[in-house]
């Protein structure tokens, strides 16, 4: 399985200015590419191939004096920029075939220089780690590299990214073997919340970290002070810097506090059940729609990778549960709570409930329920996730969240709501 390893990495002024220069030319390198494929198209030439398109723009146009510069940096970030461009095509083509699930997929646009986001990629050709840990890049030079964990084997690809706070760092893919941790009896539900960050059927809650909250705040401030400077001043750049900073350290300290809780949950349990977040959506309606859904899918996705690493499973329960309306113990159904009935006893055995670690408990019992009656029995461990773990930036493959297969909502024995 490929897994994503990132390091913050300090580039030197000198290689600052020479990775500077490699974004530039493996941008004009992919507008040119794509320049020259929209032409095809509208000319009604067939669609160019890639081999002939990197010969075009890459070996030939290094002879033109327009675009000689292109010879001043390696030619491997250069070719794997083609690809970005390749595979941005095939998501389109994919997407529009119906092959691709998940949000449609436009057409390939053209990057621009004032993009908030830069990034390079460099393949086993390209970049290499020296006996001293810096990390090697073709023309680019020996980059300090802060190993803030050990890679567990050789890299196939590194990609540079540049990202809007001015910060650098080095995102090494790696194939791994999973490593099956001992297995364990307790299997567990989650409920995820609004007040809470989620409930657990075990009883446990997860509770939104307070540090998190405060730096929000932190950031509110730094954009309200970003709105009130002149457009174009040397202080509006300041203050654009800072609410970049700030940004990225709320996206840093939620990311850490979410590998920590997955870690967690994966270690005790040997199966979690989730509901499948597009249902959930469905039950809030658009109005509720909020920030937390991007949360929940990191969550989600977390718990898939690690599930997958550890000889876990993750089962999503693609139903909507009237939870508020079910004994989790008895399955007695008596009728609908307005939300802030946050307890109530049931009508026909008596347990006292807590609504969300009853909503917790009926997904653990879905999802065990899902997982002996799918096709075939009780999954072994770790091949219950349907996707591949891809080795693709975070939070573009927003298609994995669809139900799949015949585990489509409404399945088994719970009315839909
Ligand atoms: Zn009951």
């Amino acid at each position: 399985m490929h897994l994503r390893y990132s390091y913050r990495i300090y580039p030197t002024v000198g290689q600052r200015e020479a990775l500077a220069r490699t974004f530039g030319c493996a941008r004009v390198v992919y507008n040119d590419a794509l320049a020259a494929r929209k032409d095809a198209r509208k000319s009604g030439f067939p669609y160019p191939r890639s081999s002939d398109l990197q010969k075009q723009v890459i070996t030939a146009a290094k002879g033109t004096p327009e675009r000689a510069w292109l010879a001043s940096v390696g030619v491997d970030p250069l070719i794997q920029s083609l690809r970005d461009l390749d595979a941005a095509y095939q998501n389109f083509f994919d997407s529009v075939s119906g092959k691709r699930a998940g949000c449609p997929v436009g057409l390939p646009r053209f990057k621009s220089r004032k993009d908030n986001r830069q990034s390079l990629r460099f393949t086993r050709n390209g970049f290499r780690i020296r006996g001293n840990r810096k990390l090697n890049l073709a023309k680019i030079g020996d980059v300090r590299v802060k190993w803030s964990r050990n890679l567990p084997a050789d890299p196939s690809s590194v990609t540079i990214v540049l990202d809007p706070a001015g910060r650098y760092h080095a995102s090494f893919v790696v194939d791994v073997e999973p490593e099956p941790l001992p297995e364990v009896q307790a299997e567990v539900g989650i409920d995820l919340g609004l007040t809470t960050y989620a409930v657990l059927s075990d009883g446990g809650v997860i509770d939104n970290p307070r540090f998190l909250r405060k730096a929000e705040k932190r950031l509110k401030v730094a954009q309200r002070e970003l709105s009130r400077k002149a457009k174009g001043s040397k202080n509006r750049e300041r203050a654009r810097v800072k609410v970049a900073r700030a940004h990225a350290k709320v996206a840093d300290t939620r990311r850490d506090w979410l590998h920590k809780q997955t870690t967690r949950i994966i270690r005790e349990n040997q199966a979690v059940y989730l509901e499948d977040l597009n249902v959930r959506g469905l039950a809030r309606g658009r109005l509720a729609k909020s920030a937390h859904d991007a949360g929940w899918a990191a969550f989600r996705r977390l718990l898939e990778e690690k599930a997958a690493r550890y000889g876990r499973t993750v089962g999503i329960v693609h139903r909507m549960f009237p939870s508020s309306q079910l004994c989790s113990r008895c399955g007695h159904r008596d009728g609908p709570k307005p939300l802030v009935v946050r307890e109530w006893a049931c009508g026909a055995c008596g347990v006292l409930h807590g609504r969300d670690l009853n909503a917790a408990r009926n997904i653990l019992a879905a999802g065990q329920a899902d997982r002996l009656n799918a096709p075939g029995g009780p999954v072994s461990p770790g091949v219950a996730i349907p996707r591949r773990a891809r080795p693709v930036e975070r939070g573009t493959h927003l298609g994995d969240l669809r139900p799949t297969g015949n585990r489509a909502a409404g399945v088994g024995g719970i009315p839909i709501h």
